[in-house]
C-alpha cells in the first residue's frame, strides 16, 4: 500500500519514494490540496484600522493572482486587496472574465448582472458575475462579444487595447447603474490607464462623484500605444486627448497620425500615481520618454515598494511543498531540494552541501536580462552547480532560443530548462533552491527575490530598480547589518561571474556562514503587512472626506 502525503509517497515500510523524470505525472501536476490552507484572514498581530478610517477600494486590473497570473502585478493586487482587508477595508477586485480561467478556483461564482456597455456606437450586453478568490471578493466582467477569449491573460485574437478599454468603462459604467461609489478606484498598468479619463471627463459628469483614482505603474515599459480613433471607441473624441499636457505619446508627435498613451492619460488624470519601488521612482524620472510627465506631475508621484502575501508564500504550511520548513527548523529544505533534484533528473548532492542549486523563475524578455541569464547557465555548470530555469517566452525567436538550449542541457545531470507556466512547480523550486537568480537589465520591484528569500533561497540580483532596495551584497562593509545577498552591478557577463564565483564560494567554504545567511533572509520581513500601510496613507490623502 501507498499513502500519497502531500504528493510525497510513502510506502508502507515507511521508506520514501522519490519523484522521477520517469513518472507518468509529473511531480509539480499531481493533485494537491490547492490554497486550502492559504485562509482570508491575514497573519495574526495585524492592527485593524480604526472605523471611522476604513474606506471602499476597488482594483481595476487585468491580472490577479493565481487564477489570471502572468507576472508580478497578478501577485501584487491580491497580496494588497489581502492586506488591506486583513485591516479591516472594504476591497473589491473588477476583473475580465477571461475564457482561460479555471472557473474551480473560483468560490461562490454566481451572476450579479446583466447590462450594456458602450463601445464604438453600439451597447455590448454583458454579464457581470461575482466570486471569491482567497477571500477576496471578485467581479468578473463579460462583454459578450469576442473580448477575453483566448487560451491565455494576454495574446487572444482580438485587439487588446480596445478590449481593456471597453473593460474600463463597462466597470465604471456598472458602478454608476448600481449607484456603487468606493472610496478609491486603483487602477494598474496602460491596461486600465484609460479609466481616469473616463472617469473624470464622462462618468464624473453623470452621476460618479466621490471616487478618487489611484494609479499603479508595475513596469514602465508598455505605454499603452492607442490610436485617436481606437480610443474614440470607448465613447470620449481621440482627438481632444492628443495634446503634450493630456496623453499624446511625446514620440509621436509631429508624425502622421500622432498616437495617445493610456499610461500617460492615465499619469496626468490620476490623483495619486505609485510605482513599485523607490529606486525605480528615480530611474523613471530621470530616463524615458515619460520622465517630462513624471515630473510635471511629480507632487502626485510616489515609489511604494510592493510586498508579498507571506500566508501565499509560506514554506511552513505551502501545500505544494514535500516537506514544510522556517527559519527555526530548516530541514524540510534540504527535502525539498533532494525532492526537486530527483523529480527532475538532476544528480541529488547527497550530504556534501557542494552543489548550489540556482533558480530563475521567469518571463524570458529582454527586461529579465537574457543574456545574463543564458550566461549563468553556461558558468553554473562549468562550476559543477546546478541550475532550473522556469519561465516562458512570449517572443518566439526566444522561446526557440532558450528551446535549443533545453535541448542541449536537459538531458545532462546538473541544468533544466523548463519552458513552460507552474505555479506549483515555482513554489518547489523556491523551496528547493539555494539561490534565487534576477539579473534584470531593469527590474522596477521584483518578486522573486523576496519569494525566495521567504523561502532561504540567497538571491543573487543586478543592482536595478527594486532589486537595489530589497538586496543588499554580503561583502558590502558599509551596511554588514543589511547584508543578505550577492549583488553585482554592470550588465555583462564578467560581472555576473564574479557573484556567481562569491556566491559559490560563500556556499561551499563556509557552511556555517551559509546557514546563518539562509534563516537571515527567511526572517526579512518583505510582507505587505509592512508596506500596506504606505497605500492606505496614500488612499488617505486623496479620499473625499464625509461631511
Ligand atoms: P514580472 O512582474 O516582471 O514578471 P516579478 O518578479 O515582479 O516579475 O513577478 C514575477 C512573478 O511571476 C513571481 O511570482 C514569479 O514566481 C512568477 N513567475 C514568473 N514566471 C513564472 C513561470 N514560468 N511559472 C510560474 N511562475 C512564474
Amino acid at each position: 500500500m501507498v499513502l500519497i502525503l502531500a504528493n510525497w509517497e510513502i510506502t508502507e515500510e515507511g521508506s520514501r519514494t522519490w519523484p522521477s523524470p520517469l513518472d507518468e505525472v509529473p511531480f509539480w501536476k499531481r493533485e494537491f490540496p490547492s490554497w486550502n490552507n492559504v485562509t482570508t484572514v491575514g497573519p495574526t498581530g495585524i492592527r485593524k484600522d480604526s472605523d471611522s478610517e476604513l474606506i471602499h477600494i476597488v482594483h481595476v486590473t487585468a491580472e490577479m493572482a493565481p487564477i489570471a497570473k502572468v507576472g508580478g502585478l497578478g501577485d501584487v493586487v491580491t497580496g494588497l486587496a489581502r492586506s488591506c482587508m486583513t485591516r479591516g477595508h472594504k476591497v473589491d477586485v473588477f476583473l475580465p472574465f477571461y475564457e482561460c480561467i479555471d472557473r474551480e478556483q473560483i468560490e461562490e461564482l454566481k451572476l450579479i448582472d446583466t447590462y450594456s456597455s458602450y463601445y464604438d456606437e453600439r451597447w455590448i450586453e454583458t454579464r457581470l458575475y461575482g466570486g471569491v478568490v482567497l477571500g477576496i471578493h471578485v467581479m468578473f466582467v463579460e462583454p459578450l462579444n469576442d473580448f477575453f477569449k483566448g487560451e491565455s491573460v494576454y495574446g487572444g485574437s482580438y485587439d487588446e487595447t480596445e478590449a481593456y478599454l471597453f473593460f474600463s468603462r463597462a466597470c465604471l459604467e456598472w458602478l454608476q447603474v448600481r449607484g456603487t461609489e468606493p472610496d478609491i478606484i486603483h487602477v494598474h498598468e496602460w491596461q486600465t490607464g484609460g479609466l481616469p479619463l473616463l472617469y473624470w471627463d464622462m462618468y464624473h459628469y453623470l452621476s460618479l462623484k466621490k471616487s478618487r483614482i489611484v494609479l499603479t505603474i508595475h513596469n514602465m515599459e508598455h505605454y499603452g500605444e492607442c490610436r485617436q480613433e481606437q480610443f474614440s471607441k470607448c465613447g470620449l473624441d481621440g482627438s481632444v486627448y492628443a495634446t503634450e499636457e493630456k496623453a499624446v505619446d511625446d514620440r509621436t508627435i509631429g508624425h502622421n497620425p500622432e498616437r495617445l498613451s493610456l499610461l500617460k492619460g492615465g499619469i496626468v488624470y490620476s490623483n495619486a500615481v505609485v510605482t513599485v519601488s523607490p529606486t525605480y521612482l528615480k530611474e523613471t524620472l530621470c530616463s524615458g520618454w515619460l520622465a517630462g510627465t513624471l515630473i510635471r506631475h511629480r507632487d502626485k508621484y510616489f515609489g511604494i515598494l510592493n510586498g508579498i502575501d507571506t500566508e501565499i508564500w509560506n514554506p511552513a504550511t505551502d501545500a505544494f511543498l514535500p516537506a514544510k520548513f522556517d527559519a527555526k527548523k530548516v530541514e524540510g529544505k534540504k527535502q525539498c531540494k533532494v525532492y526537486v533534484q530527483r523529480g527532475l533528473g538532476l544528480d541529488p548532492e547527497g550530504d556534501t552541501d557542494k552543489v548550489p542549486l540556482v533558480v530563475c523563475i521567469t518571463r524570458l524578455v529582454a527586461q529579465k536580462g537574457l543574456h545574463l541569464i543564458t550566461n549563468a547557465i553556461a558558468y553554473v555548470n562549468l562550476l559543477g552547480g546546478q541550475m532550473v530555469v522556469l519561465g516562458t517566452a512570449p517572443d518566439a525567436r526566444v522561446g526557440r532560443e532558450f528551446e535549443a538550449l533545453a535541448h542541449s542541457h536537459n538531458q545532462g545531470s546538473n541544468i533544466r530548462i523548463l519552458l513552460m507556466y507552474s505555479e506549483e512547480l515555482s513554489h518547489m523550486l523556491y523551496a528547493a533552491a539555494d539561490i534565487v537568480l534576477v539579473p534584470s537589465v531593469y527590474e522596477p520591484c521584483g518578486l522573486a527575490q523576496m519569494i525566495g528569500m521567504r523561502y532561504g533561497a540567497v538571491p543573487l540580483v543586478r543592482k536595478t530598480g527594486g532589486l537595489a532596495d530589497t538586496v543588499f551584497d554580503v561583502d558590502d562593509r558599509l551596511q554588514p547589518e543589511m547584508a543578505n545577498g550577492f549583488v553585482f552591478e554592470g550588465i555583462d557577463e564578467g560581472s555576473l561571474n564574479q557573484a556567481i564565483d562569491r556566491a559559490f564560494s560563500y556556499y561551499r567554504q563556509k557552511a556555517e556562514e551559509w546557514r546563518g545567511l539562509v534563516k537571515k533572509v527567511m526572517e526579512m520581513d518583505n510582507s505587505w503587512n509592512n508596506t500596506a500601510g504606505k497605500y492606505i496613507d496614500l488612499y488617505n490623502s486623496v479620499r473625499v472626506r464625509d461631511q
